[in-house]
This record gives C-alpha cells, structure tokens and sequence, in this order.
C-alpha cells in the first residue's frame, strides 16, 4: 500500500517528466528553424557553385571559337596561296598545309561543340536547383510559422506546469532532503525522483534495502543510497 507522500511524489515525478517533455519542444522549435536555415544556404551555395562552373565552361567555350576563327583565318590565307601556286611543289606545300590545319579546325569543332554541349547540361541542372531553393525558402517559412504559432500554447504549458510543480514540491518535507532534491532537479530534471518496483530502485535498479521500504511505505522521505534521487513505492 503506498503512503500518501508516494502518491503525490508519484504524482510529481509525471508532472516533472511531462515538463521535461514540454521543455524539448520548446528547445525543437529553434532547432528546426536553424535546420531549415541551414538547408536554405546550402540551396544556394549549390546554386553559386553551378553559375561559376557554367561561366568557366564558357570561358572555355568562347576561347575554342576564337581559335576557330583563326584557323579559318588560317585556311583562307592557305586557299589563296594554294590558288596563287606557281609551280607543283608549291602546290603540295599548301595542300598538305591546308590539309593538317583542317583537320585541327574539326578537332576544335568538335571540343567546342562539346564544350556548348556541356554548358545545356549545366543549366539544365542550374534550373533544378533553383527549383530545389524554391521548396527549401517554403518549407523554411512553414516551419517559422508554425513554431511560432506552437510558441505561446508551449509557453502557457510551460508555465503551468512549473506552477503545478511547486505546489506538489510542497509535499516534500524541508531539510537535507528537499535540498537534495532540488539540487538534483536542477542537474537531471525528472531524475530527481524515482519509483521503487519490486524493491529496485527505477533510477539505477539498486535494491532497496528492507528497512528503507519499511520507513517509505510509512510516508517517510527517502532517497536512494545510490543515486540520491528521492523514492516513492509505485
Ligand atoms: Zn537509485
């Protein structure tokens, strides 16, 4: 049979377990904002990271054009000195000259072609990004809104419980005891108090001795000889 002091240190410890619980929502809020902050930024360094990826690639895109320009430049001038030849060893001179600058001019064409190439794709993954940032600064803003209509209803609750808290902390006789117990509460918040089932001691399932479940159950203030947290028989 549980004394009086058992059932309202019972009735404390869940007032105390449903604080601490109130607490982590209350601490989750801000939590979750930083976290959806956070994704936000990555969004857009991401986003940063490919506009700088697609400027080099057309840099590198611009540069093979030029060259591309000079070696027509280049087999223009051949073309004319081909046509100007004077004799048949001239004649092969340019042919073969014209003939490896061509081939050069295709295998620029080819690079800058890829090159152009290179730059659809990386815009195409440019938008997806963007659209990615998009549905990151929404959920942002949903999770902004909705700690911050979850904020005063935990602040009611909140307070209520620490004032329900104090009144059932009235229960605990003055002395050694309730400092303990406060300093306890302090460090470890619910595991200020423990139930005892089957002689073991919820907090660190030490067994109680028989002499304390004796002075207990007789609504006596006990803590526990190992970890200090203060009794009560479930
Ligand atoms: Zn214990």
């Amino acid at each position: 049979m549980a004394s009086d002091l058992s059932i309202a240190l019972s009735q404390l410890h869940g007032l105390l377990r449903q604080l601490a619980e109130a607490e982590a929502a209350f601490a989750d809020g801000p939590r979750s904002i930083t976290v959806s902050e956070k994704q936000v930024a990555q969004a857009e360094q991401k986003i940063e990271e490919q506009k700088a990826a697609i400027k080099q690639t057309r840099k590198t895109a611009d540069d093979l054009n030029l060259k591309l320009k000079t070696k027509e430049a280049e087999l223009k001038k051949l073309q004319g000195q081909l046509n100007a030849a004077t004799s048949n060893k001239e004649f092969d001179i340019f042919k073969g000259q014209i003939a490896s600058v061509g081939s050069e001019r295709a295998v620029l064409e080819n690079t800058a072609f890829e090159a152009m190439e290179e730059i659809d794709v990386a815009q195409a993954a440019l938008k997806k990004l963007e659209v990615e940032l998009k549905s990151r600064r929404q959920a942002a803003l949903t999770v902004l809104a909705e700690v911050q209509a979850s904020r005063s209803g935990l602040e009611t609750t909140l307070q209520e419980l620490k004032s329900q808290i104090a009144a059932a902390e009235k229960v605990i006789p003055p002395g050694e005891g309730l400092s303990a117990y406060r300093r306890l509460r302090i460090a470890n918040g619910a595991g200020a108090l423990a139930g005892i089932e089957d002689d073991f001691c919820e907090g660190c399932n030490c067994r109680v001795t028989n002499q304390d479940l004796v002075r207990i159950r007789t609504g006596e203030f006990l803590r526990c000889r190992e970890c200090n947290r203060g009794l009560y028989v479930v």
